[in-house]
């Protein structure tokens, strides 16, 4: 190995008064590109390690996502999807592979990703998101990336997050373009507070009916990644109270300022949702298409 790898951590920059090195050679080989980085340095990579993100949905979103969160060394990582890969899967769900088509897609990401860093703790469960057990499967993470292909589940997960007071980074993809948005619990605006219901089912076209483009959905998984790692270090500006747009096809991003709105259902000052099993949104979620992502 070359030794240059090894041998820069006198020069990594170490924020605080820890100057306690804590990352092995092979940590500090693994990750020197980062480490390197005066945001991250040496502190920045043991809040990484040291902290945990749950994943909803190992697919276009969440497959991209994922890939980067390992690679950075985030210490333990949940992955939820309750369904199995698809040939269809494969040219945007860039985890899985021919051999895995009708293995669950919780298997089949973390036996991927296990491969590409054994520093992180993964945990496959094929299971979906539900009012009875979304805020205990919150619990135990530092922050929620919601990779979900579903209406339903997106309101579930937007409302779990704000219950539990757990930062959220939401995402959505269809044909070309997409959208990414950071919630810090009642003190941003949440996704209700942006579009404060779900679209009427049907209106609004998934991604198996219109199409979605693999690198678009790379592109907007790869940004919820990054703004997942930020939060986590806790560095840069957040996401927040601003919904930003990409439009593949004219390859524009856009931002939109939105706010927290004081009427929100569920952040507002008077919500009217207290509870998950009584938000009757949140029981569809398994009626809905096995697509990527849809835009709100
Ligand atoms: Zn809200």
């Amino acid at each position: 190995m070359d030794g240059s790898l090894i041998d820069p951590c006198a020069h990594l920059p170490i924020y605080g008064n820890d100057t306690k090195m804590s990352l092995s050679k092979e940590q500090i080989a693994r990750y020197s590109r980062q480490l390197i980085l005066p945001e991250i340095g040496v502190r920045g990579q043991e809040r990484l390690l040291a902290s945990s993100v749950l994943i909803i949905g190992a697919g276009g979103l969440g497959c991209p996502a994922a890939l980067y969160l390992v690679a950075a060394g985030v210490g333990r990582i949940g992955i939820m999807d309750r369904d199995a890969v698809a040939q269809s899967n494969l040219h945007r769900q860039i985890l899985h592979g021919v051999a895995d088509v009708g293995r669950p897609k919780s298997e089949s990401a973390k036996a991927r990703l296990q491969l590409l860093n054994p520093d992180v703790t993964l945990h496959a469960m094929q299971a979906s998101l539900t009012p009875e057990n979304a805020l205990e499967t919150l619990r135990d993470y530092d922050l929620v990336l919601d990779g979900s292909d579903n209406f339903p589940t997106r309101y579930l997960v937007n409302d779990a997050c704000v219950l539990a007071g757990k930062p959220l980074v939401h995402g959505g993809v269809i044909q070309l373009r997409g959208q990414v948005l950071v919630v810090q619990p009642r003190r941003s605006a949440c996704v209700r507070c942006v579009f404060p219901e779900p679209p009427p089912a049907g209106l609004v076209p998934n991604c198996q009916d219109a199409g979605v483009i693999g690198a678009a959905a790379g592109i907007i998984g790869s940004l919820m990644a990054q703004e997942a790692i930020k939060m986590l270090v806790g560095i840069g500006t957040p996401l927040t109270n601003r919904l930003l747009t990409f439009d593949g096809m004219a390859a524009r991003v856009r931002e939109v300022p939105v706010r927290r709105a004081m009427d929100c259902a569920v952040c507002g000052d008077s919500p009217t949702i207290r509870t998950l099993a009584s938000d009757g949104l949140a029981c569809d979620t398994h009626n809905q298409g096995a697509s990527v992502g849809r835009s709100l």
